[in-house]
């Protein structure tokens, strides 16, 4: 008899087994990929890791390899970002950022010029430092910050969510094609503050640090229709939870989404920390992280294990 998949998995042992088996997968597996290096700090981070956690509908928490180990979040805090700022401006935003695939790399100068300085979607840099910048609003960056620790904090149920200054300092040092591009945006007049200002509150959001266990108890709204399990507490409207996982499907993975949305089929956004936050919508929030990325720049065995954990679940969005 084939194995349980969908939800019926979930009720079953037989999902911890094969997350178990995933995760002894991954920490056997020898080609990694590389961690990103243009963040210093980024690069000393052994690749030798592999942690996943699962939060299902009912609160179970599955989770296996490092999950417990905290690692920066980077490009995964720009869904939270975006979601604080469509609360914040609603669809004032869409004036200033848009909503397609970009088809080019995260950090594409090129694209952000042919684009007259309003980014392809919310999820790439330029789109994301734009975000920023509307949260920035009315705002002193210490409040920001403090603001986004303070969401991040909340959907994950965990105060212990900080920033790594050391992650955050290395960035700003050496962030220039970030700047670049804050700065081409101010000129195009599609900034409100100091190039600069900005970046620094960008800055701190990449360098929060939390592990897989913490990123999929704060993707639980996302996971369910904008609750923290299906009848708990409203976070955000169902319609905004529904548009956030549109584009984390569309554009979460870069120039990869395409390739994610096939060999996954889940709205995930990557990190180059190596973290991926996915859903699978009204069953679970997932998280994976492993630092070694693919020349993409996204997390490859991250990317590969949720292929391997839609395969045994039948969790993909498109059917088993
Ligand atoms: N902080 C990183 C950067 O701006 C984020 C990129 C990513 O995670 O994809 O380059």
């Amino acid at each position: 008899m084939a194995a349980p998949k969908g939800p019926e998995m979930s009720a079953t042992s037989d999902l911890a087994a094969a997350i178990d088996a995933i995760a002894d997968r991954m920490a056997s597996t020898t080609d990694r990929g590389r961690p990103a290096d243009y963040i210093p700090e980024l690069a000393k981070v052994d690749p030798n890791q592999f942690g996943i956690a699962v939060i299902l509908a009912d609160g179970k928490v599955i989770c296996a390899g490092d999950a417990d180990t905290p690692f920066s979040i980077q490009s995964i805090s720009k869904v939270f970002t975006l979601s604080l700022a469509l609360g914040k401006v609603g669809d004032y935003l869409w004036s200033r950022v848009g909503q397609e695939p970009s088809g080019d790399p995260f950090n594409s100068i090129v694209q952000l010029e042919a684009d007259q300085g309003v980014p392809r979607n919310p999820l790439i840099n330029a789109g994301a430092i734009v975000v920023t910048d509307v949260l920035l609003e009315g705002c002193e960056p210490r409040e920001t910050i403090g603001g986004i620790l303070r969401f991040l904090r909340g959907v994950a149920e965990d105060d212990a969510i900080t920033v790594d200054p050391d992650v955050a300092c290395s960035e700003q040092e050496t962030g220039y094609r970030n700047a670049a591009m804050a700065n081409f945006m101010k000129a195009s007049g599609n900034l409100v503050h100091a190039p600069e200002k900005t970046l620094g509150v960008y800055f701190h959001q990449c360098a929060v640090a939390m592990t897989c266990r913490q990123l999929a108890m704060a993707g639980r709204f996302l996971a369910f229709d904008g609750r923290l399990c299906p009848d708990g507490a409203r976070i955000i409207p169902a319609s905004r939870a529904r548009r956030l996982g549109a584009l984390m499907l569309t554009c979460g993975h870069y120039d990869g989404s395409g390739a994610f949305a096939y060999r996954v089929g889940l709205p995930g956004k990557s990190g180059v920390g190596g973290g991926i936050l996915a859903v699978a919508p009204g069953v679970a929030s997932i998280a994976v992280w492993s630092p070694g990325l693919n020349t993409i720049g996204n997390s490859k065995l991250g990317t590969e294990a949720l292929h391997d954990l839609t395969e045994a679940t039948g969790w993909s969005i498109f059917g088993a």
